[in-house]
């Protein structure tokens, strides 16, 4: 038996009712048996096992009224699951589908991917079941006050850092930051995504969308390729999606479909991000309106047939097992050879088994979208440093970053006898950092 499965048997038993996280828990572990083969100490000291269970996980209630008067009832979660390398950092969910699995799944992610962005930061999440899809903005601010008057007590600059993340943008990170503040009476980086007049950083808003269009690029670069001349389909049309599209743009590719939750446009021209920018960034409507503006392009109900477009290039930036096994396959059949996932865990474990079966160049989240939380991590530094750097520097910071992470986890695919494989590279390569740090300090949580 190997010596990760009877983690994995320990997992499923103790919450035997979360799919994602056991999902995401279990890529993880079959990467890192070469590991703990490696490493019996880290067996000994029971690493693997503490790694997969949060440090701390908090669920709460979160009542509003809404603009009808009526008492509303979320429940709210922050998961804080190690601070082995640096205070507790993640984005705050707000989407009906938010539940214990898919916050444990995410927060364990993200203990890797931050660790692999090289800065000191711990991994947790947080969110609700709240949808602020239809809200006035009276609603939305109503909700994110009383989400704060609880998560207030559990997090700090030094403790753990909330920020953005599916429907948490800038206007309820807004609102969150000012029901702190007043709590607190304190000034602090307590929340990154914030405003650029109170303590937000440049380029941070396009971070993860351009990071993920930089990983890829050297990612296609080591095999001879680019960006330039390229056909690319992107999932999704909210913050990951949008920046994604502008940097593919400015790096010579050509997008020519977006989505969201109702359905997909397609562009053949490429797709008009203005365009785009007004419907979801302004006007918050649905991806459909494209096509009042551009009638040469064409509007699908529905989602999954986005991925029947030939293109060169795939980036899964909407939501989790966006990719299932037969897109992937016919993704691979029309000719695509690289997929980035810009979302988080975007492709089933049997789609990825598709691409790497077929030498699809594979870049996995926690490596390809860690840009937005390194960039939240420079916006902790210019924060505690009480100075602001220039759009460039953040930008070209991000982009060292990400080359970086990249070249970690293709040299440690290679060091383990996986040459290409960035999922086993990166989670090794995130896991070697945040396993010393926990060793080192001995059997605390
Ligand atoms: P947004 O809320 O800005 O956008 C999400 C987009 O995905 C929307 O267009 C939404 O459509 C669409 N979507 C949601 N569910 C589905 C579905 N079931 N099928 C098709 N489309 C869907 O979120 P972000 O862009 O910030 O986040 C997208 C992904 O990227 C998430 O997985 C997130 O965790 C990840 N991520 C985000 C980071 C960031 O900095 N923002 C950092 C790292 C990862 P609709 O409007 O209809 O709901």
């Amino acid at each position: 038996m190997k010596i990760l499965e009877s983690v994995m048997e320990r997992v499923i038993k103790r919450d035997p009712n979360e799919p994602e996280f056991h999902q995401a828990v279990k890529e993880v572990l079959e990467s890192l048996e070469p590991v703990a083969e490696k490493n019996p100490e880290w067996v000994k000291a029971g690493i693997f096992d503490r790694i997969v269970e949060p440090e701390r996980q908090i669920s709460f209630r979160v009542s509003w009224v809404d603009d009808n008067g009526n008492v509303q009832v979320n429940r709210g979660y922050r998961i804080q699951f190690n601070s082995a390398i640096g205070p507790y950092k993640g984005g705050i969910r707000l989407h009906p589908s938010v539940n214990a699995s898919i916050l444990k799944f995410l927060g364990f992610e993200q203990i890797l991917k931050n660790s692999l962005t090289g800065l000191p930061m711990g991994g947790g999440k947080g969110g609700s079941d709240f949808d602020p899809k239809g809200k006035s903005d009276g609603e939305v601010m109503r909700f994110c006050q009383s989400f704060m008057t609880e998560l207030e007590r559990h997090i700090g600059e030094n403790t753990d850092v909330p920020a953005g993340d599916m429907g948490t943008g800038a206007r309820e990170i807004g609102y969150m930051y000012g029901q702190y503040r007043r709590l607190r009476n304190d000034f602090t980086g307590v929340l990154t995504g914030k405003g650029l007049t109170w303590g937000g950083s440049l380029a941070r808003t396009e971070a993860t969308g351009y990071g993920l269009c930089y990983f890829m690029d050297e990612a296609l670069k080591a095999k001879g390729k680019s960006f330039k001349g390229a056909t690319v389909v992107i999932s999704g049309s909210g913050n990951v999606a949008i920046y994604a599209t502008e940097k593919v743009h400015q790096l010579g590719g050509k997008v020519v479909a977006l989505s969201d939750s109702n359905g997909y446009i397609y562009d053949p021209e490429g797709i008009k991000l203005e365009t785009v920018k007004k419907i979801k960034e302004v006007e918050r409507k649905r991806i459909s309106e494209y096509i009042k503006y551009h009638p040469n392009a064409k509007y699908t109900e529905g989602c999954s047939d986005i991925w029947t477009i030939k293109c060169d290039i795939a980036l899964p930036c909407a939501t989790q097992n966006d990719i299932d096994e037969n897109s992937a396959n016919m993704l691979v059949k029309n000719g695509c050879y690289a997929v980035g996932e810009g979302a988080n865990m975007p492709s089933t474990p049997e789609a990825i088994d598709v691409f790497i079966k077929n030498k699809v160049i594979f870049a996995p989240s926690k490596a390809a979208n860690a840009g937005g939380v390194a960039t939240s991590a420079l916006e902790m530094s210019q924060n505690s440093m009480r100075y602001s750097w220039t759009f460039e520097e953040v930008d070209a910071k991000l982009k060292d970053i990400m080359v970086n992470i990249y070249k970690a986890a293709s040299t440690a695919a290679k060091e383990y006898g996986y040459e290409d494989n960035l999922v086993v590279g990166a989670n090794i390569a995130g896991f070697l950092k945040v396993a010393d740090a926990m060793y080192a300090q001995g059997i605390t949580y």
